[in-house]
């Protein structure tokens, strides 16, 4: 990796800005889910012991602008305190003058966490002096927020302009294992693409397709190439706007792209619909394609036999729906056996991989959705462009 990190610098007796995801799910005023909090404590624990100050901050939710009671970090800084084993103090703002002498007073191995990023409307418009005076609070930024990274807010980009910036473990880990699958593949490296909508999608499918040695296209995506293939598709989701650009992409990728070769549909939209196997030239009015087919598992099993690298984004079929889940799980136990370099994109396909059990498994897991998506295109990350190179 090109960019410094945490390793990079010398952080003892500084105060060092940390921009996490803390962007947890909440229920009742109740953290869900706190992977995203343990995500980041290899980086907070390693600058504790390197004898940092710690100003931490991160956006929660949807707060836009304003200052959102419900998403208010309080849940958060209870359970970091808790996963650190020492106390993390809450602020009631991210900046201002209590906030500023809060940081000036931090000793080394003392932690605060800002509160909400969002609630101020400068950190998504990346306003110069709302960086400069979060900046103002430290010595040292530190950007651990990989699924931030894809936005140039304040505290993801803003900030860079007046601190040394560096990358945190997290950012570190999703760059070497994006990046090596990006720019530097081992073959036979096989892509294998899902999930609702081919349109959100189209920019990483011709940039992986530059790259891969075979694409594999499953889940809602396919049936808009079934249509520009001349297929009946039923009640399947399809995108027409998109029948045209499936179209050009079958005449340009030929063999390289990998369709599915049985679909399982129902007559409802609903785990306890009807459902049968049928070809993807079978599908009829009334019935939609909820999942690929067994056949299709055996066909993709194949293609990614001996693959050395396999980018995996979007959900087979509808895997929310139990009765629809198994052509999801059983590419995800596929490669949980395959002696390769695997990475997982996407949010609902690391929910998918963690439902089956099998996020271990798999060589990384990305913690940024869209993030992951911009990065698999090809795109730079404007959080990670903000990083001091090497
Ligand atoms: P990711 O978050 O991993 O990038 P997407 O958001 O693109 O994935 O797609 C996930 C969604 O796609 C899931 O909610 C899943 O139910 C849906 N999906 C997958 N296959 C189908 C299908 N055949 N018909 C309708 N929806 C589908
Ligand atoms: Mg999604």
């Amino acid at each position: 990796m090109n960019k410094k990190t945490i390793r990079d610098v010398n952080v003892r007796g500084k105060r060092v800005l940390v921009r996490v995801d803390f962007n947890v799910p909440l229920k009742d005023g109740a953290i869900t889910d706190d992977i995203r909090i343990r995500a980041a404590l290899p980086t907070i624990n390693y600058l504790l012991e390197k004898g940092a100050a710690l100003i931490l901050c991160s956006h929660l939710g949807r707060a836009k602008g304003k200052v959102v009671p419900e998403l208010k970090m309080d849940p958060v800084a209870t359970r970091l305190s808790e996963l650190l084993g020492r106390p993390v103090k809450k602020m009631d703002d991210c900046i201002g003058p209590v906030v500023e002498d809060a940081a000036a007073a931090l000793q080394p191995g003392e932690v605060i966490l800002l509160e909400n990023t969002r609630f101020h409307a400068e950190e998504t418009a990346n306003d110069p002096g709302f960086a400069k005076q979060v900046a103002g609070l430290a010595d040292i930024f530190v950007n651990d927020a990989f699924g931030a990274a894809h936005r140039a807010h304040a505290t993801t980009v803003g900030v860079a302009d007046y601190l040394p910036a560096v990358a945190g473990f997290l950012m570190e880990k999703e760059l070497e294992f994006l990046g090596k699958a990006t720019s530097d593949p081992e073959h036979p490296y096989v892509a294998i693409l899902g999930g609702a909508k081919i349109s959100d999608k189209i920019g990483v499918i011709e940039s992986l397709l530059s790259k891969c040695d075979r694409l594999l296209i499953g889940g809602g995506m396919a049936n808009t190439f079934f249509k520009a293939m001349g297929f009946e598709v039923g009640d399947s989701l399809v995108e027409d706007d998109a029948v045209a650009t499936a179209k050009t992409l079958l005449e340009k990728a030929g063999s390289q792209l990998v369709l599915p070769v049985d679909a399982v549909v129902a007559d409802a939209f609903d785990n306890e619909a009807n459902a049968k196997v049928v070809a993807p030239n079978e599908v009829t009015p009334g019935w939609r394609i909820l999942d690929i087919g067994p056949k299709t598992v055996q066909t993709f099993e194949s293609a990614l036999g001996g693959a050395k690298t396999v980018i995996w984004n979007g959900p087979m079929g509808v895997f929310e729906m139990p009765n629809f889940a198994k052509g999801t799980f059983a590419v995800a136990e596929t490669l949980a056996k395959l002696d390769a370099i695997t990475v997982i994109g996407g949010g609902d396909s690391a929910a998918a991989v963690k439902q089956a059990g099998l996020a271990e498994k798999m060589s990384h897991v990305s913690t940024g959705g869209g993030a992951s998506l911009e990065f698999l295109e090809g795109k730079t990350l404007p959080g990670v462009a903000a990083l001091a190179d090497k």
